[in-house]
């Protein structure tokens, strides 16, 4: 989620003013394991200002050390370490960063830049743009970038990233533990609801379905699927994700032929026969669209 977005939201919410006046919580964050080298550090449900930590993050344990996939809010850095260590021992060696966002990149200053640091190309470029990643911080940015598809590690150890084109923003990571059947989508799967297509980042909610098409088909033997910011998801919750996302940009492309307005289509659109769906974000998602087709 953009920084600034969030922001809008965190002020919106009653709650959050009221959190702000009391004493800081303590950090805590939830671990769930999926296998005995693999946990997820959740608390990512945005809306609550008071245990939202960021995306879900991978705790992937190898032979030569931790590999985290994404690292949460700034601010949120220790919490993270204190879960890992309650796992494991061994050190924190790499960070893969599955796109620019600051609830997925908030504390690569806090693990220093020893770790190695893995993201797409244009999600490096993205990065490069933010306050945290400028100056001293730049050091923090990943030194290690593919364009298409990278392998890391072997044998057991083995992750596989992928990037199959625009959508969350234009350098997301698909995440694959081959060993175990697992894949940790970043964003581009975030929530049952519509996405979010983040166009400052070069995000298209135009291309977002073909690319969850292509990594649908190019990702295959998986069993689990660690979306962005929801508990545990399946690979039939991520088809039917595609297909909402498919659905949604044929009405919005159909509705914009209309004439008809962004508010039009997006109360227009039923999610009804996606069960579990919300329709909390189709209006900004419908927006998206328009403003992409309108260029
Ligand atoms: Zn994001």
């Amino acid at each position: 989620m953009k920084r600034s977005v969030l922001l809008g939201i965190l002020l919106a919410s009653g709650a959050a003013s009221i959190a702000a006046q009391a004493p800081a919580a303590p950090k805590v964050i939830d671990i769930l394991k999926l296998k005995d080298n693999l946990y997820v550090l959740t608390s990512s449900t945005p809306g609550n200002a008071a245990t939202f930590s960021g995306g879900n993050v991978a705790v992937f344990i190898t032979d030569g050390g931790v590999t985290l996939v994404d690292d949460k809010l700034a601010g949120w850095g220790q919490a993270v370490l204190d879960k890992v260590k309650s796992v494991t021992d061994k050190p924190i060696t790499r960070i893969i960063n599955t796109h620019t966002h600051g609830d997925h990149t908030g504390n690569n200053g806090f693990f220093g830049a020893s770790v190695e640091i893995v993201a797409q190309a244009n999600t490096k470029t993205n990065m490069e743009k933010m306050d945290a990643f400028k100056g001293e911080g730049a050091k923090f940015l990943p030194k290690k970038t593919y364009t298409d598809k990278l392998t890391v590690g072997s044998g057991k150890d083995r992750i596989d990233l992928y990037y199959f084109g625009p959508g969350h923003t234009n350098g997301d990571t698909f995440v694959v533990f081959p060993e175990h059947r697992i894949l940790h989508t970043g964003d581009m799967f975030a929530w049952k609801d519509a996405p979010f297509c983040d166009r400052n980042n070069g995000g298209s909610c135009v291309s977002l379905p073909r690319t969850l098409q292509l990594a649908i088909a190019g990702i295959k033997n998986i069993d689990t699927v660690i979306p962005g910011h929801s508990p545990m998801m399946t690979p039939k919750d991520l088809q039917d994700f595609q297909r909402f996302t498919a659905d949604l940009l044929s009405h919005a492309t159909n509705e914009m032929k209309a004439g008809k307005s962004v508010d039009e289509a997006a109360a227009s659109f039923k999610v009804d026969k996606y069960p579990g769906y919300k329709n909390e974000r189709v209006k900004a998602a419908v927006q998206a669209v328009y403003d992409e087709l309108k260029k």
